[in-house]
């Protein structure tokens, strides 16, 4: 993929002592941090589960209820819900999917099948999709918005798009902490999305899954790119070693010196990085989005759209039965 990127022009390398470091704009980066907040990630993945009310949310979850508040307004006040009374002169709220919150649904699916695929150890998936559309069960496909065919890495091309640029990197350290526990995340319901969360939730683990996408394989490219301080990157780079998402090879002696490539499950990340793109082209870039895609076999501009396996149509949020293979069991 490296040669593609060609007309993508390069960050301005920042030294120690000049100006703030610059962050590439992206839009999937930017829906990272509002899903790898553990909190606000179950509640939104309960919302889909078509929970509505406060105590509903409450009585799965068994949050603290000022975290519950705190994260309900969160979500509010980022566009993703909607909060209104039960019924006229009623107190009591209901909190609903704005179309912003509803449109993560694609993104969901497509973490989920990374989870089914990859993620699942020697049992089924936790949940059978049913596309109501169609009536039959089915898996999510990520497809091109263009002519419907599935999307395969080496089949797209990069060029800057209107909102290309950069910004001073955000300070909050908060941002690069490791993401938080499998047990936080799978708590009352096991749950594909959850892991896949898991791997790519931090912020530095993303941004070099990226990078990876873009063709760069080698610890120093990560740095001058990222300007990521070496004890994170080697940190990182060994998660995502011992997750199975890179393999680590020799490419020089004396010294030794590594080179980083995806393995196959780490490949299969794509999908969930251009629907995640999509999303946050759609709402969170101003209508201008900082990277263009071209689909080299249909030769047309394209967003990634999530397809049922079965019918092939792209998949609508309310279109979308669940059989759960688990029994939910809310903390005691
Ligand atoms: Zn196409
Ligand atoms: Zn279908």
């Amino acid at each position: 993929m490296s040669t593609q990127l060609k007309t993508i022009e390069p960050l301005p390398v920042t030294s120690v002592a000049s100006a703030p470091a610059l962050d590439r704009f992206c839009s999937v980066a930017r829906t990272v941090e509002i899903l790898s907040d553990a909190w606000s990630f179950l509640v939104l993945r309960e919302a889909f589960f078509r929970t509505r009310r406060f105590e509903g949310f409450q009585s799965v979850l068994r949050l603290p209820r000022n975290t519950l508040v705190q994260r309900l307004n969160r979500l509010t006040e980022l566009g993703l819900l909607q909060k209104s009374s039960y019924s006229a002169g009623s107190t009591r709220f209901e909190y609903r999917f704005t179309s912003k919150g509803l449109d993560l649904f694609p993104v969901m699916l497509a973490m989920l099948t990374f989870g089914d695929t990859w993620l699942r150890g020697d049992k089924e998936p936790p949940l059978q999709l049913v596309h109501t559309a169609c009536g039959k069960p089915f898996s999510p496909v990520v497809t091109c918005s263009a002519c419907g065919e599935p999307i395969d890495a080496h089949d797209v091309q990069y060029r800057n798009g209107p909102g290309a640029g950069s910004c001073p990197r955000p300070t909050d350290r908060k941002r690069s902490r490791r993401p938080s526990d499998a047990q936080v995340l799978e708590r009352v319901r096991p749950c594909s999305v959850a892991r896949t969360l898991q791997i790519i939730g931090d912020r530095w683990t993303f941004l070099v899954v990226r990078e990876m996408f873009f063709g760069v394989r080698r610890f120093d490219e990560f740095q001058a790119n990222l300007g990521i301080a070496s004890n994170i990157l080697t940190d990182r780079l060994q998660r995502l070693t011992d997750h199975g998402i890179v393999a680590k090879r020799a490419y020089q002696l004396r010294p030794e010196r590594f080179e980083y490539r995806f393995t196959d499950k780490g490949r299969d990340l794509y999908g969930s990085m251009l629907v995640m793109m999509h999303w946050g082209d759609r709402w969170l870039a101003d209508g201008r989005p900082p990277l263009l895609m071209r689909h080299r076999k249909c030769q047309h501009d394209f967003h990634a759209q999530i397809a049922c396996s079965e019918c092939h149509e792209p998949i609508q949020a309310r279109q979308v039965d669940y059989q759960m293979r688990y029994v939910l069991e809310p903390d005691a």
